[in-house]
């Protein structure tokens, strides 16, 4: 049986049409059609244009009617980057770095990472599914209809299995779209730092046990590795890569968050998805990832969250010509936010990008780095009719009222997973 949606009285539709990824003065462009209209078939774009145009098409007779009410719809957000399952908030640890501890020093006294791991090991799956079904309520309610979720707290086999397996069945138990990353190599395991063994070790078990585990039961797409100061090096990173490539698992790394390594140029080397974070960059690593399809994510709720003053070089990087995401990074120990449009807040007002640039980066290309470009990111005829209606009349207004919840409505394929009660 088909069935058709016609969205309708947009104010603003912005559609983010245009080519895929989005490099330079292109990512400034965001497709806007005036007093717009989608029409839905099947849960899939059929028509999109001006209103008087979009209506008057014999199918959307009789199709059944969603007026906006001259609200602005969007591409539902595309969130590239996020920890998903944990058992437990660190608030603790959030009240010590207020009192001027640093976030090495915290994983130091058994914080940190850690601390998440011994929380996730002991954790049923029950739990853990039931916080996760929670937290995606949430991020559907913030307007994104696409999650990447990444293992990483359980740091040894039948943990990380585990996390990746929940990742598995909230795909069914859901209606997001979750793309699994395996991040085996998040931190070294505390037992890999007791009993005589050491780092490289566990990057052996990674490589050699886990991820052709992890490839014959099909638990993830990717593979991630935090490859910084205190986590792996380049060349842990380069073995579990190249072992997650061999295996089918296309590579994404963590870099240059506490200091510069070398990850990016791996990444870059390596044709990764996405290199994220990327604070400490240097300019070689700037033209690297210009000439590069990799993705370069950044992802301010980190350094929002703690309080850090240098933020990634977005303008030199839109500049340069590479390809600039956005992400969340959701995770309870330096990003525990889910909400994209507070992103989009920290992404216009510390790094300057502008609103366009912003949205474009938290919804075309986050797909393109999640291999998701031709599903969704934008409002096109044969996407996914992924959208969100915002109670705004202009999309400037959605990183300009900052941490203010202003969606309305998210439809994921084209059925609406999320609806703001009538004040
Ligand atoms: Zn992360």
């Amino acid at each position: 049986m088909s069935s058709s949606l016609l969205l309708t009285n947009c104010s603003q539709l912005v559609t983010l049409r245009g080519p895929v990824p989005r490099r330079g003065k292109a990512l400034a462009n965001p497709g806007i059609i005036r007093d717009g209209a989608v029409l839905i078939e099947n849960g899939k774009i059929a028509a999109v244009g001006p209103r008087t145009e979009i209506e008057a098409l014999p199918e959307s007779l009789d199709a059944e009617k969603l007026d906006a009410g001259g609200r602005i719809a969007l591409p539902g957000f595309v969130d590239s980057h996020t920890h998903l399952l944990f058992a437990a908030s660190r608030a603790e640890e959030y009240e010590m770095r207020i009192a001027g501890a640093s976030y090495e020093e915290i994983a130091r006294k058994g914080g940190g990472i850690l601390s998440s791991v011994k929380r996730l090991r002991a954790a049923t799956e029950e739990s853990l599914q039931q916080g996760a079904l929670t937290a995606l309520q949430q991020f559907a309610a913030h307007g994104t209809t696409t999650v990447e979720a990444k293992s990483g707290y359980g740091l040894d086999a039948a943990s990380e299995l585990k996390t990746l397996r929940i990742h598995r069945e909230l795909k069914r138990a859901q209606p997001l779209d979750i793309v699994s990353t395996f991040l085996g190599a998040h931190v070294v395991p505390p037992e890999y730092r007791r009993r005589g063994k050491n780092a490289d070790d566990y990057v052996e078990l990674v490589a050699q046990e886990l991820i052709p585990e992890v490839a014959r039961e099909g638990l993830a797409e990717y593979c991630d590795v935090f490859c910084d100061r205190g986590a792996f090096t380049v060349k842990q990173a380069r073995r579990i890569l190249t072992a997650g490539r061999a295996c089918g698992l296309q590579p994404r790394l963590h870099a240059e968050q506490l200091a510069r390594t070398g990850a990016t140029q791996l990444g870059v080397e390596l044709h990764a998805a996405s290199c994220d974070h990327l604070e400490k960059i240097n300019r070689a690593d700037i033209r690297a990832l210009a000439k590069s399809d990799t993705v370069a994510t950044l992802l301010p709720g980190c350094c929002f969250h703690l309080g850090l003053a240098r933020y990634a070089p977005a303008r030199e990087l839109i500049e340069a010509g590479a390809i600039v995401g956005l992400a969340t990074d959701y995770n309870p120990g330096t990003s525990p936010t889910l909400s994209m449009p507070m992103i989009l807040s920290l992404a216009c007002t510390q790094m300057r990008m502008t609103p366009a640039e912003a949205l474009g980066a938290a919804t075309i290309n986050a797909a393109y780095s999640l291999g998701r470009q031709k599903q969704t990111g934008s409002i096109e005829v044969g996407k996914l009719a992924d959208l969100a209606v915002f109670d705004l009349d202009d999309y400037r207004e959605i990183p300009y009222y900052f941490g203010v919840h202003h969606c309305r409505l998210t439809l994921k394929r084209g059925k609406a997973i999320y609806c703001a009660n009538d004040k």
